[in-house]
């Protein structure tokens, strides 16, 4: 177990996520479809290092395409907090949004831009 566990809720409280990891080294600002309208900002972790604190049928989820991946959001206040894969072959990472932590300066990690809607690639 880490010192500090990252912390993360949505605004009305009924999300949380308890995070035993070291901080993310960077986060990724994504320009696909859905990150640009979410305005979202994502840490990669582990699905093991990621607690997921809320009540049954409190959670919505999104999904679309190919349906790869669920993008999941609180059902009051409506804030988007992670995506999990769907995939059984892609288990080991999900994505958290890290505009929603509480406990860690997001101002202070590196920003990466991720070329999602295009090539696919890291653009930085
Ligand atoms: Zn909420």
């Amino acid at each position: 177990m880490k010192a500090n566990l990252i912390k993360s809720s949505c605004h009305c409280g009924t999300l949380k996520l308890e995070i035993n990891a070291e901080p993310p080294t960077f986060l990724t600002n994504c320009n696909c479809s859905i990150c640009q309208r979410y305005g979202s900002l994502h840490a990669y972790f582990h699905p093991d290092e990621v607690k997921i604190l809320t009540k049954p049928n409190t959670t919505q989820e999104y999904s679309w395409g190919d349906k790869g991946l669920a993008f999941v959001r609180c059902g009051d206040c409506g804030c988007y907090s992670y995506w999990r894969s769907l995939d059984p072959k892609f288990t080991d990472r999900m994505g958290v949004n890290a505009r929603l932590f509480t406990n860690l300066e997001i101002d202070k990690i590196r920003t990466r831009h991720f070329d999602g809607a295009n090539s696919w690639k890291y653009i930085d």
